[in-house]
C-alpha cells in the first residue's frame, strides 16, 4: 500500500469550533487487489477524526488493507480507515467493471444526487442574499448556520429568508450553540416559518436533551453527537429523527452505508455530508449517496470551499445535484 500526503489550500480561510483552517492535509491511498489497482483519500479533521499524525501512523503500518479492514486496527482512526476502504472498494468494483455505487449496493442506474447548498452566519440581509442566490442556482434545500448570534437575530435572518425563498427546504445547524431552554424557545418559531430540520442544537454530549426535542414539528438532526456516541448509543437515546453522516468521521463509506440501512430500518432518515474532502472522497460520497434510495438533498457541495483539488471535474455539482461518475470504480484512473 502506498501513502502519498498532499495539501490543499482552501478558497477562504474556514472557521470551524477548533479555531480556523486554511488548508486541507490528508493522504491519498493506492492499494493492488488481486492486481487491480485502488486509489483512496484520508484526509483528517481536527476535532472529528484522528490526528494527521495518528491518521499517518496508522496508514503506514498497515500490512495488508482488506484484512485492515476487517481486524479492527483501524477502528479508532476513522480518517485513515476511510482512506483504506475507499481504496480497496474502488479496487473491488473496478475489478467487477462497476461504478463504485452499483457494487456497494445500488440496485438502479443514478445520474445525479441532490444537495443542498450551505449559508453561514450574517446579518438578515447578507443570509436572505445568500439563499437567494442558491435558490437561483437550483439547489432544492439549504443548511443555514445559527447560534453565533442571539436567537432574536436568528429568527429575524430565518423569517428575512422566508419572506424572500418561500418555497426552498431550510435546514438549521447550531453545532452545538444553543441551551435546551433557547432551542425550546426556538422550535414553534421555526416550526411556523416552515424549516423542515434543527441540526444539533446542543453540545454533543446531550444526548437526552435532544430526544426531549423530537416531536415538535421540526426534524432534530445529530451530526456532532453521532460521531461522539456512536450509531448504537445515539439510536438507543432515541436522540435524533435524522442522521448526518459524515463517511470520514465515521471511518468510510461502507461503515455510513450499514449505519444508513440500520437507521432506516428503526425510522431514522440520514443524509451524506463530506468535511472539505478532496475530490476523491467527495466522488465517493457521492456513489454512497447514490447507492441508497430516496435519499434527502445531501451536503456533498463542498468542492468549491477548496482552492484547488486532487482531481478536477469529479462528480461536478449543477442545479442542486452532484452528477454521479458512470464509468468502472470511484473515480476514472488519471
Ligand atoms: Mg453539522
Amino acid at each position: 500500500m502506498e501513502v502519498e500526503p498532499f495539501s490543499l489550500p482552501l478558497a477562504r480561510p474556514f472557521e470551524t469550533a477548533s479555531g480556523t483552517i486554511e488548508r486541507r492535509r490528508g493522504f491519498l491511498v493506492r492499494v493492488g487487489v488481486d492486481g487491480t489497482a485502488g486509489l483512496g483519500e484520508a484526509t483528517p479533521l481536527s476535532g472529528w477524526t484522528e490526528s494527521i499524525g495518528d491518521c499517518e501512523s496508522a496508514l503506514r503500518s498497515v500490512e495488508d488493507p482488506v484484512s485492515a479492514l476487517v481486524d479492527g486496527t483501524l477502528s479508532d482512526v476513522p480518517a485513515a480507515r476511510h482512506g483504506v476502504s475507499l481504496a480497496v472498494l474502488d479496487a473491488q468494483s473496478r475489478a467487477a467493471g462497476r461504478p463504485l455505487y452499483r457494487f456497494i449496493g445500488g440496485s438502479d442506474p443514478v445520474e445525479s444526487v441532490p444537495v443542498n447548498a450551505t449559508v453561514g452566519d450574517g446579518s438578515p440581509a447578507e443570509t436572505a442574499a445568500a439563499v437567494g442566490r442558491a435558490v437561483r442556482a437550483g439547489f432544492p434545500a439549504v443548511k443555514i448556520k445559527v447560534g453565533v448570534r442571539d436567537l432574536s437575530e436568528d429568527l429575524a435572518r430565518i423569517e428575512a429568508v422566508r419572506s424572500d425563498a418561500p418555497a426552498i427546504e431550510l435546514r438549521l445547524d447550531a453545532n452545538g450553540g444553543w441551551s435546551e431552554t433557547t432551542a425550546e424557545r426556538a422550535l414553534p418559531k421555526l416550526d411556523d416559518l416552515g424549516v423542515s430540520v434543527l441540526e444539533q442544537p446542543l453540545s454533543a454530549d446531550s444526548l437526552d436533551a435532544h430526544a426531549r426535542l423530537r416531536g415538535r414539528g421540526v426534524d432534530i438532526a445529530l451530526d456532532e453527537g453521532l460521531v461522539e456516541h456512536g450509531f448504537g448509543t445515539a439510536l438507543g437515546a432515541d436522540a435524533a429523527d435524522l442522521l448526518v453522516c459524515k463517511p470520514m468521521a465515521l471511518g468510510g463509506i461502507d461503515t455510513v452505508r450499514n449505519v444508513v440501512r440500520s437507521a432506516r430500518t428503526a425510522g431514522i432518515d440520514a443524509v451524506i455530508t463530506t468535511t472539505i474532502d478532496g475530490a476523491v472522497a467527495r466522488a465517493g460520497a457521492v456513489h454512497l449517496a447514490a447507492s441508497l434510495p430516496k435519499l434527502r438533498p445531501c451536503g456533498l457541495g463542498t468542492g468549491g470551499l477548496l482552492g484547488s483539488d486532487l482531481r478536477a471535474g469529479v462528480a461536478p455539482v449543477a442545479k442542486g445535484s452532484a452528477a454521479v461518475p458512470q464509468g468502472k470504480g470511484n473515480i476514472p484512473p488519471e
